[in-house]
């Protein structure tokens, strides 16, 4: 018999399999999905078996012998492999870019099958961050050191014996040092609890989607906040489970949902396996073990749970469906939706996707009859939608309101007296946004990028977002040497301390990417604020999501017109939804909400919608301008990116690109550009784009396939396909 492996070797450039001799002692065992060990050119190399057959009887030339088997215990199965063909055809990556994609990083690591320690070794900055931004700015040799460093700005975990060569040497340097982290496993000992009696609406809508167990089908359950859309989830979780199948559950964020996934321990216990790229190497490991060996039947997790190889699905659940989370922004780029799509069809279960706001693609299929949509209007028990009201800040700017209008500040006032919680949010980190010179009208900007740096007080020092850089902050301006250096633009930092000086006796604390780099302290600040140990939270974006705080009865939205503004077709539907979310945290127990929205756009229409709670006006009206411009749901999108150190060069291939597409499409596509991506300098590295726009295209795949082919091996101009791209 023979083997055909997919080599784990330079990943995008081969993408067909090879065919290996099975030796006699590893036939029994030898099965499909196997990760095993080949000889390849010189090298021993990994690969995973995806087809067993007799030997042809034509083969002219001699076949190598699989060395021996990786991994006995971890088999991908036909379902697996079949999910990884599909990642491959949608985001254009090779099958075994696909397959590595799929499993979790501790199991692609070489000859090393689990790592039992009771440690994990990472490395922490060893020196202070402003010193290893100057080393970043004058080192211009290694790249990979470069990165490394980067990424521990940015406080991601990097784990010790994935250093490489380069990384070593800034260890003996001293730049770095090493850190054990003691493996946390997961365990539950809370107490058990059951799930509530559902409310008549509740029934309803359960008893509607309970129909489509047994079937593939996709049902939007479409359900204003605080509509006990989880314990729907969990109502439905308890049938699949009575008739011996399983459930995946995915969320868009694990750190910012934790009390819904306390509330499946309460409920479901051991049967639970949590997983999601915060987990440690060791958690992951167990968690993956589990739901390998069948021992439990939910799983909940973010995107990549998608992957996991949880058998006999009676149900697949996309909570908060609207979220941008759930597409995966790094190659392969592939939509959470568009996979768990693949396994409902697999497995012959239903999708379920739920929100308050869904997106406009999902609604649409929905209003057509492709989904099936299931609705609840009314908040469980008596709390009522909160009330919105919209601030006019160009009359406040007139009365030197620049931050906080009167209107807030009073009900900010009668929330403390009557101890009862606020939470504010203002999309925007760091102190000041923009820093400018008021003599000369110099501005700061990144060295690196095609934008402003953003004032960080706490550190004085000037970041870009983007890059990492960082440059200290002088007295004086660099260009003209006044002292008169001017602070626009207000971010979370500085809006902090302006409420600690308009509220003295307030409790305040702000959560943004700033105050939660630690493992754990998203929970933290929840709890605190939870518990009653603030009065006001403060943050971005990420306070809008899936929070349930009974005392919160007043919502302020600082500056809306920060996401309105954005040019993005899609920037009115993310305001929309961020508005709508954030609004959602305001009166959910018997106390009516109040939301307070300050804008310079009073008249804009996203907005109103907002005010009245509609989702169905505002969708019919971003419908029709979707239609107008031709933009999804009505088209779909491609966008081509085409970037290079070298501008000419960059210019250059955009065009030569676009003339290939225009002679391979066929001509109702829409071809737009190329242009400059809308950050054109990131890191020094210029962006083109192009964006096709197309309803069906049977040119369209191969086109594709043939253009990411000719730059495969290409080592100065990148070029990057997103297909169904969320920003453009
Ligand atoms: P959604 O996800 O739709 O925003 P949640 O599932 O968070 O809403 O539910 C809102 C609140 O209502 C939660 O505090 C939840 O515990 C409570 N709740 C939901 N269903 C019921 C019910 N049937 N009986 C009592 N309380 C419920
Ligand atoms: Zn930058």
């Amino acid at each position: 018999m023979i083997a055909e492996v997919l080599i784990e070797y330079n990943t995008k450039n081969i993408d067909k399999t090879f065919s290996y001799l099975i030796p006699s002692f590893l036939e029994k065992e030898l099965k499909k999905g196997m990760k095993v060990k080949v000889p390849f050119g010189k090298k021993l190399v990994n690969g995973f078996v995806v087809d067993i057959k007799p030997k042809p009887t034509d083969i002219a030339y001699e076949l190598k012998e699989i060395k021996k088997i990786e991994d006995k215990f971890l088999v991908l199965d036909d379902e697996m492999l079949c999910l990884a063909d599909y990642l491959s055809k949608m985001t254009l990556c090779s099958r075994i870019a696909a397959i590595q994609t799929m499993l979790p990083s501790n199991l692609k690591v070489k000859d090393k099958k689990y790592n039992l320690e009771k440690y994990d070794t990472y490395v922490t900055l060893n020196i202070s961050k402003d010193k290893v931004r100057e080393y970043i700015l004058n080192n211009k040799r290694s790249v990979k050191q470069k990165e490394i460093l980067t990424s521990l700005l940015k406080e991601e975990k990097i784990l010790k014996k994935d250093l490489g060569s380069s990384g070593k040497s800034l260890l003996e340097k001293g730049l770095i040092k090493e850190v054990k982290e003691q493996k946390y496993r997961i365990v539950y000992t809370g107490e058990k609890k059951e799930v509530h009696t559902l409310t008549e609406a509740q029934s309803k809508a359960y008893e509607e989607i309970k129909k489509y167990l047994n079937t593939y089908e996709t049902i939007l359950l479409y359900g204003v906040t605080g509509s006990g859309k989880t314990e729907i989830y969990m109502t439905l979780m308890q049938e699949v489970i009575k008739n011996k199948k399983k459930a995946l559950l995915l969320v868009p964020e694990i750190t910012l949902t934790t009390q819904i996934v306390k509330r499946f321990y309460e409920v479901f216990g051991r049967e639970v396996a949590i997983f999601h790229s915060s987990l440690s190497l060791g958690e992951k490991q167990d968690e993956y073990e589990r739901i390998l060996k069948g021992e439990v039947s939910i799983v909940i997790g973010t995107r990549s749970a998608v992957f996991t190889p949880i058998k006999d699905l009676g149900i697949i659940i996309i909570d908060e469906e609207h979220s941008e989370n759930f597409k995966q922004e790094t190659m392969p780029r592939y939509h959470t939706l568009d996979m768990a799509k693949f396994r409902a069809q697999y497995n012959n279960c239903p999708l379920l996707l739920g929100s308050a706001t869904p997106s406009l693609e999902t609604m649409a299929r929905a209003q057509k009859g492709v989904y099936k949509l299931v609705t609840l209007d009314k908040r469980v028990g008596s709390s009522l939608l909160p009330e919105v009201t919209l601030v006019d800040m160009a009359m406040e700017m007139r009365k030197r309101n620049p931050y906080i209008s009167s209107l807030l500040q009073t009900k900010i006032y009668d929330r403390l007296s009557k101890n009862e919680q606020i939470i504010l949010l203002l999309n925007r980190r760091g102190f000041s946004t923009i820093v400018t010179c008021q003599n000369c009208g110099y501005t700061y900007k990144c060295p690196n990028c095609d934008i402003s740096l953003t004032y960080h007080k706490s550190s004085n020092s000037l970041r870009c977002h983007y890059c990492g850089a960082s440059i200290i902050k002088s007295d004086e301006c660099p260009a003209c040497h006044e002292k008169s250096l001017n602070f626009l633009g207000l971010g979370t930092e500085k809006l902090e301390t302006e409420l600690k000086r308009m509220f003295p006796i307030a409790r305040i604390i702000r959560m943004d990417v700033d105050t939660t780099t630690l493992k754990g302290s998203h929970e933290r600040i929840i709890n605190d604020f939870k518990e009653g140990k603030y009065d006001i939270l403060l943050g971005t974006q990420m306070i809008s999501k899936g929070l349930d705080f009974p005392k919160v009865t007043l919502v302020g939205v600082i500056n809306a017109d920060t996401s309105l503004n954005i040019p993005d077709f899609r920037s009115s539907e993310r305001t929309f939804a961020l508005l709508t979310q954030a609004a959602g945290r305001s009166g959910r127990s018997s106390t009516l909400g109040e939301v307070i929205i300050q804008t310079f756009n009073p008249d804009n229409f996203t907005l109103e919608c907002v005010r009245k709670q509609d989702y169905n006006k505002f969708y019919n009206y971003e419908m029709q301008i979707r239609k107008k411009l031709s933009y999804p749901p009505y088209y779909y999108l491609v966008s081509i990116r085409i970037s290079s150190k070298d501008y000419d060069k960059a210019s250059r291939e955009a065009l030569k690109v676009k003339n290939f597409l225009s002679r391979n499409l066929e001509d109702k596509t829409i071809i737009l550009g190329p242009t400059t991506a809308s950050l054109f300098r990131v890191n020094n590295i210029y962006r083109f784009q192009i964006i096709l726009k197309y309803q069906y295209d049977k040119k369209l795949d191969n086109t594709l396939r043939e253009l990411d082919k000719r730059y495969v091996g290409d080592k100065d101009v990148y070029l990057e396909i997103d297909n169904n791209p969320l920003h453009i």
